[in-house]
């Protein structure tokens, strides 16, 4: 399916809509941050329509991270939240709009230790770079190797074994860059 697909396209945004948090809730939570609040008394709803449990909020240093026990929903919420670029190939900018990528895998070079929790990134599709998608950063988990990676993340690369996935990314990244800066897992969920 593609981007212009009119029924893909409601879909996203009447999802997008389902899965926002309300400006209100979120205005609180920060300002509750703020207060250096370590707990957050009121109760906050998912927002995914269909579920709508009590989320589990989490003030955790500079931001706040809130989650939801019933449907995995995940957000984390900040004051100065930046928005970082970042290039990407056709397939894995395909496989992260049909939500089939959760993780973003790259260096931890210079760029990348930019990010934050809660940053936005946009990614923009090779070659042409017209098409855009626009994500949140969940987690940020640095390894010193992909085989150190693939051990921690295993069952998010199941489909992969220990050496194809290493293989696999040396076909983007040298060895030595590899060891110079480390590796980067980036979750990440796609906002509207
Ligand atoms: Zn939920």
């Amino acid at each position: 399916m593609s981007i212009f697909n009119p029924e893909l396209k409601e879909f996203r945004e009447s999802n997008f809509e389902a899965n926002k948090f309300s400006q209100d809730t979120e205005k609180r939570l920060l300002k509750a941050l703020e207060d250096k609040k370590e707990r957050y008394a009121d109760i906050a709803q998912c927002p995914n329509k269909s579920c709508g449990v009590p989320v589990k909020v989490e003030m955790q240093g500079d931001h706040v991270r809130v989650s939801c026990p019933t449907c995995g929903w995940e957000t984390v919420l900040r004051r100065d939240v930046k928005t970082h670029e970042m290039k990407l190939n056709e397939e894995p900018f395909n496989q992260i709009e049909n939500g089939e990528k959760k993780y973003e895998l790259r260096l931890n070079d210079e760029k990348r230790k930019q990010l934050r929790l809660g940053d936005h990134i946009v990614f923009s599709k090779l070659p042409e770079l017209n098409e855009k998608l626009e994500a949140e950063v969940i987690s940020l988990e640095k390894y010193q190797s992909f085989h150190e990676m693939y051990k921690a993340l295993q069952a998010d690369f199941s489909e992969y074994s220990e050496d194809e996935f290493v293989k696999e990314m040396y076909k983007y990244y040298s060895p030595e860059d590899e060891q110079r800066f480390g590796v980067l897992a980036i979750s990440i969920k796609l906002v509207g």
